[in-house]
């Protein structure tokens, strides 16, 4: 009620209906839009789709405004600005688009420093913001004339994402601009931000006294599932498919671009329309296919993480992780473009520890970053990985409490597979097994043996006999111990061994070239606590029934 007693209430109506053709406000664009028109600082916390665009694209066509002028927009990706720059042009904005380095961009600069008739947004990239020199001395000359009416910072999770993809984004430059433009309002907005991120960004931007307009990021119409990982994952994804969406569109993401190509190509030969996508392709291909899709002759892209952000098509019904993804965050952003039109869309995650720890692998072999950057990253990891292997817990809980936000899992009505399963839960005291699972790599590792998680599940249940005799593994004390136990209860120990970091694995490259790495178990940080207090070890796991 107090909005639409603002003094700018009547002027931010009726722009939204005349200018945006638009009937009503989503909750919190109209606080977020009467912030900075108040000259307040403001971070829009919005899951995507949820319309964070107008919450600065409407403040820039009105005068009413502590602060006016030209509306400076800074915006990460080059395809992601030319939507919305098409967009304000059809509905007749005055806007301009600055995002090249070279002298392409020329004319605008010219017209911006010149013309008395300033665009009412200036979309830029962070580069450009901070590298060219002409640019900057426009925005001082703009400053100086108090024609600057604010600073938006869009995806502004960019700031806080630790490593190369901050670097790479331009981002760490924005910390500037309050002491270089003083006065001016910022506007932060982003889909997805842990208390942390959040923190980081009030740090880098130093706002101050600022609104926080969040909302609760539940997506009800998707629904969550996590599947273990076998072989010929793409004839399971087909008939997912063709099942349940044929014909639909969605995206499958893949850790490495080498697969997108691989699994896009086994699901054309099941007849699927797909393509693949990634930033190895050139500007042209890239174009082309992300055209493709968004009008439908194409309806499942397979893609790394190149591919999504400002992708903006509703009906999108399922996203598949064909690997794991590198944290909770970004998982709930490339989930998030799923169901944007509010119907069901389901989101499935093919996991397997193997491909977690060929994240790890990545990580700790990049070189443009930093022993705390990746020790970040490697436990963003192993976040999504206990996500992953929980099978008792509701997901869509799991997801918003990394959020800190909290969520009754009895309103999660079966749609995710922990809630939906029918299995009954069981509690099984595998304290025995465990230390003598644990002593078993204690003594592997004492005697310089190194074994691998396949082969220490056959050594512990004392299978695949003539393998275990070569490798001299039937000389383990602990060699057959867990023979009652089931391959399933075996892994599933192991698991959660590694989860608990008991154990720990490290993925090293193959001896011979060109093969995939190998994984072997060493005893974990937790190791020796775990050996010394030899603590009660219950699994909650879920049993047909
Ligand atoms: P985000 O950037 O949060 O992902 P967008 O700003 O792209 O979302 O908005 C998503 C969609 O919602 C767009 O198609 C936009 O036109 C539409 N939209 C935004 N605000 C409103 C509104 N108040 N009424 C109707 N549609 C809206």
């Amino acid at each position: 009620a107090s909005l639409r007693a603002s003094p700018h209430y009547p002027e931010v109506v009726e722009k939204l209906r005349n200018v945006f053709r638009l009937k009503a406000f989503r909750k919190n664009q109209l606080a977020a839009i009467v912030s900075t028109l108040n000259g307040r600082d403001a971070i829009v916390l919005m899951p995507t789709g949820g319309g964070k665009s107008l919450c600065f694209q409407l403040p820039a066509v009105c005068r009413g405004g502590k602060t006016t002028g030209v509306t400076i927009v800074v915006s990460p990706l080059r395809a992601l600005m030319a939507d919305q720059v098409e967009r304000l042009r059809s509905l007749e904005i005055d806007v301009m688009m600055l995002a090249s380095m070279d002298s392409q961009d020329g004319n605008s600069m010219h017209e911006l420093r010149s013309t008395a008739n300033k665009p009412s947004l200036v979309y830029v990239t962070p580069e450009k913001l901070y590298c060219s020199d002409n640019m900057k001395a426009i925005l001082k000359g703009l400053h100086a004339r108090r024609q600057l009416a604010r600073f938006v910072i869009d995806e502004a999770h960019l700031i806080n994402s630790w490593g190369r993809d901050f670097r790479a984004s331009g981002y760490a430059a924005l910390s500037d601009i309050r002491k270089d433009y003083p006065g001016v309002p910022i506007v932060a907005l982003t889909a997805t931000a842990t208390s942390e991120a959040l923190q980081d960004i009030v740090t880098a931007l130093s706002l101050n006294d600022y609104v926080l307009l969040s909302q609760s990021f539940n997506r009800p119409n998707l629904r969550y599932k996590v599947i273990p990982k076998k072989k010929d994952t793409e004839l399971s994804i087909a008939q997912f498919i063709k099942e349940k969406y044929p014909g639909k569109t969605g995206i499958i993401y893949c850790i490495a671009r080498i697969k997108t190509e691989e699994v896009a190509k086994k699901l054309k030969a099941h007849g699927l329309n797909a393509r693949h996508f990634h930033a190895g392709l050139n500007d042209g291909d890239r174009k082309r296919i992300q055209q493709q899709w968004q009008n439908g002759e194409c309806n499942i892209i397979v893609a790394t993480v190149a591919f999504g952000m400002g992708v903006d098509k509703a009906d999108v019904r399922f996203v598949i992780h064909f690997d794991v993804p590198e944290s909770v965050d970004a998982y709930c952003q490339e989930t998030g473009r799923a169901g944007r039109d509010g119907k069901v869309a389901d989101c499935i995650l093919y996991y397997s520890y193997y491909d977690v720890q060929r994240r790890i692998l990545r990580i700790n072999k990049d070189t443009e970053i930093d022993v705390v950057q990746k020790s970040r990253k490697r436990q963003a990891v192993h976040t999504v990985s206990a996500f992953c292997i929980n099978e008792i817990d509701c997901r869509r809980m799991l997801l918003l409490n990394h959020f800190t936000e909290k969520f009754d899992p009895a309103s999660c009505n079966g749609t995710c597979d922990n809630c939906a399963s029918t299995d009954e839960v069981t509690e099984i005291d595998l304290t025995t097994y465990a230390t003598q699972f644990v002593i078993m790599f204690q003594e592997a590792q004492d005697r310089c043996m190194k074994i691998t998680g396949a082969l220490s599940l056959h050594a512990f249940r004392g299978t695949s006999k003539q393998e275990m005799t070569r490798r001299t593994y039937d000389t383990l004390e602990s060699f057959g111990k867990g023979s009652s136990l089931s391959t399933d209860l075996t892994k599933r120990l192991f698991d959660n061994l590694i989860a608990r970091e008991v154990l720990s694995t490290e993925l090293e490259e193959a001896p011979v070239p060109n093969r995939a790495p190998v994984s072997y178990v060493y005893l974990g940080p937790a190791a020796d606590d775990f050996l010394a207090k030899m603590p009660s070890f219950v699994l909650k796991i879920r049993c047909p029934k």
